[in-house]
């Protein structure tokens, strides 16, 4: 581990830095040495989420009284040192951390007492519902629909790549309550596993992140009116508000992931002999290790400083799209340049490389393709 680009002990607190580094232990016992076998047989990472679980894990980014408080820098790292062990594990975490940052960020507090306690102890996982088939970079043109019904909304639609979908106890579904109101009219509800009228259809075939499966989900069922989160209208905004976390959080996995792979092609290059000398002597190997390195370092900055700003309660969404951005074109460029550097041997199942660069494609897609967060940060720019 390159530790002078991971050392941030200035920006933890003491316990924070302790949990940090328990999660560290946790994560090489127990998370990264099933990293190879999930991607192989692409099971859905049970056993990952109850060993996180067990060390308060997925209730990390709630604050008291259903979650430890810890800051958001100390959670950017926690995330960072769960993808760095097993991305398909950091996946389904985070996709769990938007369902009760929605519940945290949008729900009332009878709401909160009823799904964020067995959320936050892992016994029971979320799920966020907000892409449709022909809904997912412009999620207001959403039609799952919900009408007032007595007693509370009917729920008509589908929604697709929904991670922890089929699996998950609880899903927040987004759904539109007033057609003529735009993003508006979008409300947001707590859906529970096993009510009538709700489905997981088929778990989608990706290319990587094969242990965090996306689920397609139907909708034709009746949810309480207590069920809603927040005000009617208001389920967009609680939406937006939430990816600017998860944005964060994904940029925090590709952190993870990129300091993986530096880790193991500045370990090959040291090891690897070509021509009497190991790779690392040649001037071209260390410059581009040394490339990779402060591509890594530059977005990990900018991680930290959205999560600077979303500590301090300020606006971030610019700050976050910016961190989602760099971090997911720069997990691309150090996974390849690392799987370059192992030549063939990169290239085979037998090293990790090939499953990095897998895990990390979806991280220019997802929560906002890259395109989008360009768009984001350029409409703040030009406001
Ligand atoms: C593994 C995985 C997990 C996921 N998990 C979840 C989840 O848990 N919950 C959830 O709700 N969704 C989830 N998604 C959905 C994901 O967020 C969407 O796939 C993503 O937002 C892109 O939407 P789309 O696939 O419909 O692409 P489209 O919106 O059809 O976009 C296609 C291409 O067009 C580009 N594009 C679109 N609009 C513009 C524009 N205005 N200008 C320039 N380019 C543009 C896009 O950048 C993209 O390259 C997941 C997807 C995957 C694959």
């Amino acid at each position: 581990m390159t530790d002078f680009l991971t050392a941030q002990d200035h920006l933890l607190t003491e316990e924070e830095g302790a949990f940090v580094q328990m999660l560290r232990r946790l994560c090489a016992d127990k998370i990264a040495p099933l990293a190879a076998e999930t991607d192989e047989t692409s099971t859905f990472v049970h056993r990952q989420l109850g060993a996180l679980a067990s060390f308060g894990m997925l209730g990390a980014n709630l604050h008291a009284p259903y979650g430890p408080d810890i800051s958001a820098q100390a959670l950017l790292q926690a995330v960072e040192v769960v993808a760095a062990a097993c991305a398909s594990t950091a996946s389904a975490l985070t996709a769990h951390f938007l369902a009760t940052d929605s519940l945290a960020l949008g729900g009332d507090a009878a709401l909160q007492a009823r799904f964020l306690p067995t959320a936050a102890a892992g016994t029971a996982l979320g799920a966020f519902a907000l892409t449709e088939r022909n809904a997912g970079s412009d999620p207001a043109d959403m039609r799952t629909r919900a009408t007032r019904v007595p007693g509370g909304y009917h729920l008509k639609g589908a929604k697709c790549f929904i991670s922890n979908g089929g699996v998950a106890d609880f899903v927040v579904v987004f759904a539109v309550t007033d057609p003529d109101k735009g993003s508006r009219g979008i409300s947001a509800f707590v859906v529970e596993k096993g009510i009538p009228g709700f489905v997981a259809g088929r778990a989608e075939r990706t290319m990587g992140l094969k242990g965090g499966h996306v689920w397609e989900l139907e909708f034709d069922c009746l949810i309480p009116t207590q069920n809603m989160l927040g005000e009617e209208g208001t389920g967009f905004k609680t939406a937006m508000k939430v990816l600017d976390n998860g944005r964060v959080e994904v940029a925090a996995m590709c952190i993870g992931i990129a300091q993986s792979a530096l880790d193991l092609a500045t370990a090959w290059c040291k090891s690897r002999i070509i021509g009497g000398e190991p790779l690392a002597s040649r001037q071209g190997i260390r410059w581009q290790l040394a490339d990779m390195a402060m591509d890594l370092q530059s977005a990990r900055l900018l991680a930290r400083e959205a999560s600077r700003l979303r500590q301090l309660g300020q606006r971030f969404s610019a700050a976050a799209a910016m961190a989602k951005l760099a971090a997911s074109e720069m997990c691309h460029r150090v996974t390849d340049g690392a799987l370059q550097l192992h030549g063939g041997y990169g290239f085979t199942r037998d090293f990790p490389l090939e499953r990095l660069a897998r895990d990390c494609r979806i991280m220019r897609i997802y929560e906002g393709s890259s395109e989008v967060q360009r768009s984001i940060i350029a409409a703040h720019l030009l406001a």
